[in-house]
């Protein structure tokens, strides 16, 4: 169909349809914004059926590739679970405010942030069972880094999976490589990344410069984002809940073009750039399931 002007009062224009038909500009614009409806609806349902061809050949690639062999052998699969999976279920989390649920209150300053944020339950399991995983690499003086999955339920972010990618450490870095494995699993499981875990295996418990910067990208994504530190050599404080203060620390580190090892400069109202988590709660009834994609 060709293209009309439309006129002041919709109508006295015409246009030609492929078939020859006259189109009055009233009813060639509605036939535009039928076109469009299923134009929309088309789009809609293709989008749906490439999300579910995507799962499903994803889904079905991997139940091949393990038959055949081809496939790391723990590839999308959980290799550890706390507690056990026939005990608990992510989805019976309890209600907010459950007794057993304890807020992280000890070391939390005051913080700058004025948005209201969401709660973050973790599991008690996660500090310990990462510690554990990571133990190798600390004996190294070797870092390690995971990723957080949490699903959203009425209002607040629930901690289930725990993703540590294959990785790049040094003793001060860690690198994640292959992310899109790390995507993949996100995705299939409709989990928002709340936030990343890492060790010093022989540094303090604090944010380096370029620790802010990986924080900043998962802020930007999730504003309840948060930034474990391990420092398991650390004797005055052993882990810590991080974030960017916000506005400040992410106006700062927005700005910033450096990479490797800088200095940022302190918000000038006398605000930190980075603070503790003021809405992290420890939760013994969640479900934690832990990828290990390293190996
Ligand atoms: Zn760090
Ligand atoms: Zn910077």
């Amino acid at each position: 169909m060709k293209s009309v002007a439309c006129g002041e009062d919709g109508g006295g224009l015409e246009a030609k349809t492929s078939c020859g038909h006259i189109l009055t500009s009233r009813e060639s614009n509605e036939g535009l914004f039928r076109n469009q409806i299923e134009r929309d609806k088309l789009f809609e349902i293709t989008k749906r059926f490439l999300a579910f061809a995507a799962t499903f050949s994803l889904s079905f690639g991997n139940i091949i590739m393990n038959k055949l062999g081809l496939m790391q052998p723990n590839f999308f699969k959980v290799t550890h679970s706390y507690p056990s999976s026939i005990i608990s279920c992510i989805h019976n989390a309890p209600p907010h405010g459950a007794a057993e649920v304890s807020r992280i209150t000890s070391l939390v300053n005051e913080s700058t942030t004025s948005r209201v944020l969401k709660d973050v339950h973790l599991s008690t399991q996660l500090l310990d069972g990462f510690l554990d995983l990571a133990e190798d690499n600390t004996s190294k003086d070797l870092e390690t880094c995971g990723v957080l999955g949490a699903f959203l339920k009425e209002g607040t972010y629930y901690v289930t999976t725990l993703i540590i990618p294959k990785q790049d450490s040094t003793s001060s870095t860690c690198q994640a490589v292959n992310e899109e494995e790390i995507f993949a699993i996100q995705n299939e499981q409709s989990l928002f990344p709340v936030g990343w875990i890492h060790t010093h295996p022989s540094q303090s418990c604090f944010m380096s410069s370029v620790d802010l910067h990986t924080q900043y990208s998962y802020q930007v994504m999730v504003p309840e984002a948060v930034a474990i530190v391990m420092a398991p050599t650390d004797t005055s404080r052993s882990y810590g809940y991080f974030r960017l203060s916000d506005p400040d620390g992410m106006k700062i580190v927005r700005e910033c073009q450096e990479t490797g090892f800088h200095t940022h400069s302190e918000p000038l109202n006398g605000a930190s750039i980075y603070e503790d988590c003021s809405n992290i709660y420890l939760n013994p009834n969640l479900r934690l399931e832990i990828f290990d994609l390293r190996h």
